[in-house]
């Protein structure tokens, strides 16, 4: 690193996490960029709605994750991408900062997620060891959940992990409740998200009535009989009181939304769900959550009653092109 006062005395109104890593705001980012020496790399990483506007090149590389400040805003799918960014730059030994608008709080979240993984160590240890450089890092209270489920998933974004699956449902329920209005495109993108990180199980449902294919097995969101909040904690479910009821049968299955219910759900929160073949009744969904027949509030809700469907063993194997088992 060659030396520059100016450019030494910025990157000290930045605060240093760990060599080669510094955390700060927006303000103190660019005074960085702008006083760097041209021949010095330093890596960017902005996590803020807008991108820090400062062009790539001159030795300067960014990268621009776009979040709102908000407890129901999505940072744990980035975390994974992020700490990869920070790495590669702390391996090549340049300079490394990360900020958000203030400082305080999206920032700390992905500095936190970096340190829990690459140092393999609890959030609660990396929020100690954080504070002692960075008293200002505060993550606010949904990304300190966000934190305890990338904790709970071995600091790994595993998109196909039923407790992530279960996280980005109930984000966007939080988000369709609180504008009370569901828009094709973010169902659409939830759907293919939800859809693409699905395997197929063993078993999968059809219409009783049509036999039309409904849903696989790996689509069933499983819960615990018995009365009380799903197992996942989200702040805006201890909004509803829930009855207890002395009947521990589910009646119904508790599915997540797939592709031909997507008409079904676009621009509203809660519906019937019948059948797209033969218009049939399945059962019906509520973005808020409903209650299982065994007491258990299931956020968000797309319930089919059991009495609706047939499960099917999905032990049908396909002769290998080629192969003549039948006559013909
Ligand atoms: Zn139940
Ligand atoms: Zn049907």
């Amino acid at each position: 690193m060659k030396v520059n006062s100016g450019y030494n005395v910025d990157l000290a109104r930045m605060s240093l996490v760990k060599e080669g890593l510094y955390i700060g705001s927006r303000t103190d980012a660019i005074v960085l960029a702008n006083s760097k020496p041209p021949d010095d790399k330093i890596r960017i990483l902005t996590v803020d709605l807008e991108p820090l506007g400062i062009d790539d090149g001159d030795l300067i590389l960014s990268k621009h994750v776009q979040c709102l400040d908000e407890p129901e805003a999505d940072l744990l799918s980035f975390f994974d991408e992020c700490s990869e960014f920070i790495t590669k730059g702390n391996e090549s030994k340049e300079h490394v900062v990360v900020h958000c608008l203030s400082g305080v709080s999206r920032s700390s979240a992905v500095v936190l997620a970096y340190l829990m993984k690459t140092n393999q160590v609890s959030l609660g240890e990396a929020l100690v060891l954080l504070r002692t450089a960075y008293p200002k890092a505060n993550p606010n209270d949904g990304f300190v959940e966000q934190l305890q489920l990338y904790q709970a998933m071995g600091c790994t974004v595993d998109k196909t992990n039923p407790v992530y699956k279960q996280y980005r449902l109930q984000l966007m329920a939080s988000q369709i409740q609180r504008k009370q209005y569901a828009s094709k495109d973010l169902l659409s993108f939830l759907i293919e998200e939800l859809q693409y990180t699905s395997s197929s199980g063993n078993k999968s449902y059809k219409c009783r009535k049509c036999r039309l294919s409904l849903f696989d097995v790996t689509s069933v969101i499983a819960h615990e009989p018995g009365s009380g909040q799903t197992s996942f904690k989200w702040h805006k479910q201890d909004l509803y009181e829930v009855e207890p009821i002395n009947n521990y049968q589910c009646t119904s299955l508790f599915v997540e939304p797939v592709r031909w219910m997507l008409p079904l759900l676009e621009g509203t929160v809660d519906g019937k769900l019948p059948c797209p073949k033969c218009n049939g009744r399945l059962g019906s969904f509520n973005w808020a959550g409903m209650q299982c027949s065994c007491g258990k509030w299931v956020t968000p809700a797309f319930q089919i009653h059991k009495n609706r469907v047939d499960e099917i063993l999905n032990n049908y194997v396909r002769p290998a092109a080629g192969s003549k088992l039948e006559p013909s």
